[in-house]
């Protein structure tokens, strides 16, 4: 049972949002921007954010040559635009309310290497360069194969290498840490290890049922917040969020690495970066997912070994022929995805407001989509 004191100073807010991820906290924050006299609260499960923003490869990035053709065909050209312009404006709100140093923020570009089959790709530069001369200050992609062979990467495989300059890259523990810092400077209320099991509207508030071990404790809102990514399915089913983890490896550090940036192939299905660590620069690894969509549709924090054996053998094959490293890190990630892979800020209830991404591309936009859920549930 509460105490008076408990009661009266923990339990009721105006606005409370579910998930300490990137839209979590940037969606806490826009709210007190807004309204810097409501009180805020955050409520994450984990001890520390356990969902997609503090597991991912950190690319801050809008979408490769031939991940923006594939999306232009499923949701047509105009939708495509509004969402690489959406990603370019969030990836600066970031950068500006951290500062680069507290995101570990670095720009040396974003490459994408095309293959035999998907090399036709660019013939299409110029259209879809074309198409995004209004969010960039220059062209966003060019070709620059002689970078192929100054990277070192296998010929047999590699056909062309399509730069973009303005992707960059974050170290997303760094950046979690410095917006959870950041919220609770500007008064919002973290509340960890705040387990959501259920949601209950009333007339006049929505209450949130939270467990921790054997306690249970009842929150209440005048407006209640979902930024669950790929869980908001417990709480609105209706939407059809679904979850696909990410598989990922780090290798130790690597002397005399050719390469800095953030590397896509395949569509976005694989990718990999420079990660700079005290001991050196090191490489990251993720993706496959598409090797088994089906065992990947999990909410389960566990590697796929046969995932994780394609990643080796691409690194040492492709990424890395005839270097020597070993594989110091392996972990997964769960991120949310909806057939449309377009966000959704929507009011589903009187009192509650859903904030979901980004198909696994929500670094860039995390900060925009934030301040749409915001918007959405000041009601705006
Ligand atoms: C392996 C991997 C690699 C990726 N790489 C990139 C990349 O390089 N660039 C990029 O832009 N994007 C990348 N992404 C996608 C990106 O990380 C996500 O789009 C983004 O982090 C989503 O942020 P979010 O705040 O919506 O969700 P999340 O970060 O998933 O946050 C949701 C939070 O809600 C909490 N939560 C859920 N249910 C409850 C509940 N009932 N009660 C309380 N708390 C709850 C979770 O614990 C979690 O902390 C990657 C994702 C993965 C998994």
């Amino acid at each position: 049972m509460l105490s008076y004191w408990e009661q009266d100073a923990w339990t009721q807010y105006d606005f409370v949002v579910v998930g300490a991820g990137i839209i979590g906290l940037s969606t806490a924050l826009s709210l007190k921007e807004q309204r810097p006299q409501s009180s805020v609260a955050v409520l994450e499960r984990g001890f520390i954010p356990r969902g997609a923003s503090t597991r991912n490869a950190g690319f801050a990035c809008f979408g490769s040559l031939t991940e923006i053709l594939s999306d232009m065909q499923t949701n047509g050209e105009e939708a495509t635009v509004r969402l690489v312009r959406a990603r370019y404006a969030g990836l600066d709100v970031l950068r500006k309310r951290l500062g680069d140093s507290a995101c570990g923020y670095e720009q040396h570009g974003g490459f994408e290497l095309l293959f035999e089959s998907n090399v036709a790709a660019l013939e299409q530069i110029e259209r879809i360069n074309n198409a995004l001369r209004d969010i960039f200050p220059s062209a966003a992609f060019h070709e620059r194969n002689d970078l192929i062979a100054e990277y070192g990467f296998g010929t047999n495989r590699v056909k062309a290498i399509v730069k973009s300059d303005f992707e960059g890259q974050i170290h997303s523990g760094r950046m979690m840490r410095s917006l959870a810092v950041l919220a609770q400077e500007r008064g919002v209320m973290l509340l960890w290890g705040a387990d959501v099991q259920a949601i209950d509207h009333e007339p006049t508030a929505v209450q949130l049922h939270l467990k921790h071990n054997d306690e249970s404790l009842t929150i209440r809102a005048a407006q209640a917040v979902l930024c669950t990514n790929a869980f908001t399915s417990t709480f609105a089913p209706e939407l059809g969020i679904k979850p696909a983890r990410g598989q990922i490896l780090m290798t130790s550090p690597i002397a005399d690495l050719p390469f800095r940036g953030v590397f896509h192939f395949d569509e976005g299905f694989y990718y990999f970066r420079n990660v700079s660590s005290p001991h050196g620069e090191r490489i990251l690894l993720g993706g496959g997912r598409n090797l088994d969509f089906d065992a990947e549709e999990t909410t389960a924090l566990t590697l796929n070994a046969a995932i994780q054996q394609e990643l080796e053998r691409l690194l040492r094959e492709m990424i890395l022929p005839e270097r020597s490293f070993t594989i110091e890190q392996r972990w997964s990630g769960i991120m949310g995805f909806h057939a449309s892979k377009l966000p959704i800020v929507r009011r589903t209830h009187e009192r509650l407001v859903v904030g979901f991404a980004c198909n696994g591309m929500g670094v860039a936009l995390g900060s925009t989509i934030g301040a749409d859920t915001a918007r959405c549930a000041l009601g705006e």
